[in-house]
């Protein structure tokens, strides 16, 4: 684990969080600076990077985070009025934190194309 890492910290429970589903290989929490009503960040636990980073070795992986973005979405009611996953990637994506995430955004309209 990296300990400069914040998601990592996170995954370590050394920076507490919300989180809202937990399993071997991903967390599911609450992001600190809601961007919507229903604000959701999924990692992967192991860090990688970025989407960049994933390998065709890390198939499985990639489907089980997409796939906990959408339970989680709806779990909390977001999947009948709609909602948004996203990832940011390296500097023109908008990263900020270099540890993969799936951001999970609902609860209202949300605008397209984004800025
Ligand atoms: P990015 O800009 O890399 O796509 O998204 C990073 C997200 O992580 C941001 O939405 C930011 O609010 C969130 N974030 C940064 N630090 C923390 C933290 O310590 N805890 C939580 N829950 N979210 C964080
Ligand atoms: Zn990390």
């Amino acid at each position: 684990m990296a300990h400069d890492c914040i998601f990592c910290r996170i995954v370590a429970g050394e920076i507490p969080a919300q989180v809202v589903h937990d399993d071997d290989r991903a967390l599911v929490f609450r992001d600190v600076n809601p961007q919507a009503p229903t604000h959701l960040l999924v990692i992967p636990k192991r860090h990688v990077a970025s989407a960049d980073h994933l390998t065709r070795e890390d198939e499985g992986l990639a489907g089980h985070l997409l796939l906990a973005a959408g339970e989680a979405a709806r779990s909390l009611g977001l999947a009948g009025d709609g909602y948004r996953i996203v990832t940011n990637i390296g500097r023109n994506g908008g990263q900020t934190v270099s540890h993969l995430h799936l951001h999970v955004l609902g609860g209202r309209s949300l605008g397209w194309p984004p800025g």
